[in-house]
């Protein structure tokens, strides 16, 4: 019999290492994740198996690609939040950006594992503020925060590698939500807060930068999208989004429509200084075009589906 196909994911304890795997898993493939946490997330399925190591510790890294030898790599590890790489620019450039260039170094450029695919999850802030839109794959990098710098950084890394003929690929994500999403990311944070208030558990909700517009799509679709990155014949970036923008107040409006609160949402909302950023990226659309044409790939869960979904999940969640 064949031997299962092996990935292992970095992150795995994160929202898209949870569905990732999911998918893999549907798929066939044996999974090992690694995250810096003690043990594994309660979401994830009793077949994926677990290592604690921090990406930074790239000996450790290797050894374990050295025992497991995955057939493809997913690095999901990342100092995910834009808001906390302001407090902790170093931490973020160090695991975001070196530690990525240290593992493409040890498994590439040291020849280690010349047959690996590698993914790595790239994001839309590196866009930031952008003169063009919506963004597809041309479109140059205008950083404006650490978490955005350290990502053009990892991604000029893997670019390197894939001029070397190695399997380097990536996914340009735009923000992609789900159930699993932490409650500091502002969809979750208005789905769990407005089902807190509806159970009586919260009185007010602050938010930040209502007017913010982002092109938020379901990151189970978006995983499918780095499956299918990493199945491609050639590696590539793939700009991966639903090219369409919509403010922090669509959300609030339909998760409070929900709830059953519509319309009443300036009784609980306030206004938080504190949560405005140093440097914003107000508004970002991605084009697809590319992901469609080359993977087949095209964003299927709505925003409004999305969003009512997350609040029905909060709604009913202990
Ligand atoms: P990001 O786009 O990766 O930074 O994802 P976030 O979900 O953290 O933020 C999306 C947008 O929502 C940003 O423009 C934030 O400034 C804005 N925003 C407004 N209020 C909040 C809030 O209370 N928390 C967070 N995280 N973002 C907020």
């Amino acid at each position: 019999m064949k031997a299962a196909r092996r990935a292992l994911i970095t992150g795995i304890n994160g929202q898209d290492g949870i569905l990732l795997s999911d998918h893999l898993s549907k798929n066939g493939y044996e999974i090992l994740g690694i995250g810096t946490q003690e043990g594994k997330s309660s979401f994830l399925n009793p077949s994926v198996g677990y290592q604690k190591i921090d990406i930074r510790d790239t000996a450790t890294f290797t050894s374990v690609v050295d025992s497991f030898t995955p057939d493809s790599i997913y690095n999901l590890a990342s100092i995910s939040s834009v808001a906390r790489s302001f407090e902790k620019p170093e931490l973020t450039w160090e695991v975001n950006g070196y530690a990525v260039a240290n593992i493409l170094e040890s498994l590439f450029g040291k020849a280690h594992h010349p047959n690996l695919k590698f993914f790595q999850a790239s994001s839309s802030e590196m866009f930031g503020l952008a003169a063009v839109e919506p963004q597809d794959e041309e479109v140059v990098f205008h950083p404006v925060s650490p978490y955005a710098e350290s990502k053009v950084f990892a991604l000029e890394s893997c670019r390197k590698y894939r001029k070397q003929g190695y399997f380097v690929a990536s996914g340009i994500m735009y923000n992609h939500e789900s159930i699993y999403r932490p409650k500091s990311f502002v969809t979750r944070k208005i789905t769990s807060g407005v089902a807190a208030i509806k159970k009586g558990e919260q009185s007010t909700l602050q938010i930040g930068n209502m007017y913010a517009e982002r092109d938020w799509g379901y990151a189970g679709d978006y995983v499918e999208a780095m499956a299918l990155i990493l199945h491609a014949n050639e590696p590539d970036d793939f700009v991966i989004s639903t090219g369409i923008t919509h403010s922090v107040k669509d959300i609030v409006t339909i998760a409070f429509d929900e709830a059953g609160l519509g319309g009443r949402e300036l009784e609980f909302l306030e206004l938080d200084e504190g949560l405005l950023r140093p440097k914003e990226v107000n508004r970002l659309v991605g084009n697809s075009t590319k992901a469609y044409e080359k993977l087949g790939w095209k964003s299927q869960k709505t925003f409004e589906q999305l969003i009512r979904e997350m609040v029905r999940y909060d709604l009913s969640a202990k």
